[in-house]
């Protein structure tokens, strides 16, 4: 059994005032009450008290918002050059650096995340991002080109890369900080401007983010938040008539609602970036002692509330049984806590209901007939939290469940495989694609393997090598669009073609 660790570190100050404090809606630059005067109690996941309140936003709300979005798209925003515009995120990605421990905080204690992953990851990956995305404000252009059909003295053509306009964003509750960076950053160097609904189980982030953005100088109405209900608020952007564009991450099942409703409007313009079932394939030849503590973390970093977790892990069978002890032994070897403790590992999964989703797909995999290596529905179950036990199931068939199903928690399915020619097509038998890994020390096999593998991001011999400057999404039902990179920016603009005659 593992001991659980319960050792808060002293909260800053400023975290303590900001949790408590009545927290408020951000519409051009001031903090409102919601039109409904409603308020959403929020949990702490490692208690499972009340943390905090945030208000309920809704189609008003949403409204106001967005028409202050359209105001300094027309106004403030665009009269800005690329090079001021890119000033005012070089200012904020200082000043998230500057508040960097508030920040990584915060996220600790609305996620129930550890903060060694909030203070390594969260926090500097979003300031770094914001800095990549200031670089390109400047350096977005058109081209000119000659016609196919005419001489080319006779015809001058050129296309425009503008912004797309209005953006609504979209945001999940695992990485709240840096999700809505990873949208409104290349939105806003784009020349675009935003509205975000923030995921309700884990708003402070992005409402302590609003305050640091007027520092930063940025004019009214370029980022509104509307925190609130999935249902109304999320529901009320998606619908808009004036929002030229929907960014999303979350799930598939509403990432689907999203298109609907984009096809019942005005036809926005899509990025989405949804669930995965990604797998991790480990062949014999491979570094076992690379092999195996990676393949432990891609499933069990953020307790496994991670899109691209690795879910699914295919061993090639005379090593199955080394690979699975020693994942089962990483396993558990971890310490399993408070988030704020600097000694967790692992922390609780971020609301009861996760923590109830995931056990039932752990008694629906013992059901199907699937054996718990370690871990299962039972551990951890006497103590308050959202805690969960690391869980490794192996005897499973394609068909379960637990195989087939985005699970969003600490939780990892093993199987063997004999055909290296055929674990492509093994993989690939999921409507999922984000991400894959493969382990071996044949290089040929392995860049032939990721040719076949239909997902959009593959890591041969690492896992979760993220990089602003590389793209990021997801084939299939995965999503569609990419974050990051030169395409992450240009997903927010519209081509124009000018013709003039000569
Ligand atoms: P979710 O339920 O899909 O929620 C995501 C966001 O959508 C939240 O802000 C949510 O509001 C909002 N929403 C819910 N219903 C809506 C509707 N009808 N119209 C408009 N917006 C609506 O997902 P989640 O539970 O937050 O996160 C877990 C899921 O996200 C997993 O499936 C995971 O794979 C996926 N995810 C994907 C990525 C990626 O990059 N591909 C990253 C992280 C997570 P509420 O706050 O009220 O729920
Ligand atoms: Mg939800």
């Amino acid at each position: 059994m593992i001991p659980i660790a319960n050792r808060p570190i002293p909260l800053l100050p400023e975290v303590e005032s900001f949790v408590k404090r009545p927290q408020r809606l951000f519409i051009a630059n001031t903090f409102v009450e919601p039109a409904s005067g409603q308020m959403i109690p929020t949990e702490n996941p490692a208690t499972g008290d009340v943390l905090a309140h945030i208000p309920a936003g809704d189609k008003e709300d949403i409204d106001r918002a967005v028409a202050a979005a359209r105001r300094a798209f027309e106004g403030d925003w665009r009269a800005m050059s690329p090079t001021q515009r890119a000033a005012c995120m070089f200012k904020l990605a200082d000043l998230i650096e500057a508040h960097a421990e508030e920040f990584a905080q915060l996220e600790s204690l609305d996620v129930g995340k550890t903060i060694t992953s909030a203070r390594a990851i969260d926090v500097p990956f979003t300031v770094y991002l914001w800095r990549y995305y200031a670089g390109w404000a400047t350096k977005l252009y058109g081209k000119t080109l000659d016609l196919s059909l005419a001489p080319s003295d006779t015809f001058f053509s050129y296309v425009r890369r503008e912004p797309v306009g209005v953006v609504g964003c979209i945001i999940p509750w695992n990485y709240p900080l840096a999700q809505v960076s990873f949208k409104i950053a290349p939105a806003l160097a784009a020349g675009c401007t935003t509205v975000v609904k923030p995921a309700e189980q884990a708003s402070l982030t992005n409402l302590r983010l609003a305050e640091l953005i007027v520092e930063a100088g940025f004019p009214p109405g370029v980022v509104n938040i509307v925190t609130g209900l999935g249902e109304t608020a999320g529901a009320a952007l998606a619908e808009h008539p004036d929002v030229n564009k929907i960014s999303f991450t979350g799930s598939t099942a509403v990432g689907k609602l999203i298109m609907q409703a984009a096809g019942r409007s005005n036809l926005k313009r899509l990025t989405l970036e949804l669930g995965g079932k990604s797998p991790t394939i480990v062949f014999a030849d491979a570094s076992l002692e690379e092999a195996i503590p990676t393949a432990a973390t891609a499933i069990f970093n953020n307790s496994g509330q991670v899109c691209n977790a690795g879910s699914r892990l295919y061993v090639q069978r005379n090593v199955f049984d080394r690979v699975v002890e020693g994942v089962a032994d990483y396993a558990n070897r971890l310490q399993i806590g408070v988030g704020l403790d600097e000694r967790t590992q692992l922390g609780p999964l971020v609301t009861h209901e996760q923590k109830a989703r995931v056990l039932s797909y752990m008694k629906q995999g013992l059901q199907d007939g699937a054996r718990v290596v370690i871990g299962g529905p039972d551990l951890l179950q006497d103590i308050p939290g959202n805690f969960v036990h690391p869980t490794i199931f192996v005897n499973t068939t394609p068909e379960m469940s637990i195989v087939r199903e985005e699970i969003f928690g600490p939780v990892l399915v093993a199987m063997p495989f004999d055909d290296p020619d055929e674990i492509a097509s093994v993989a690939n038998q999921t409507h999922y694609g984000l991400a894959a890994t493969i382990f071996t020390r044949d290089i040929s096999l392995a860049h032939r393997l990721a040719a076949r593998l239909n997902a959009g991001a593959i890591w041969i011999n690492c896992f979760g090598v993220f990089d602003p400057n590389l793209p990021f999404g997801g084939f299939k039902q995965s999503g569609m669009g990419r974050e990051f990179s030169q395409e992450g920016i240009e997903a927010f603009t519209e081509l124009k073609a000018v013709t003039v005659k000569l």
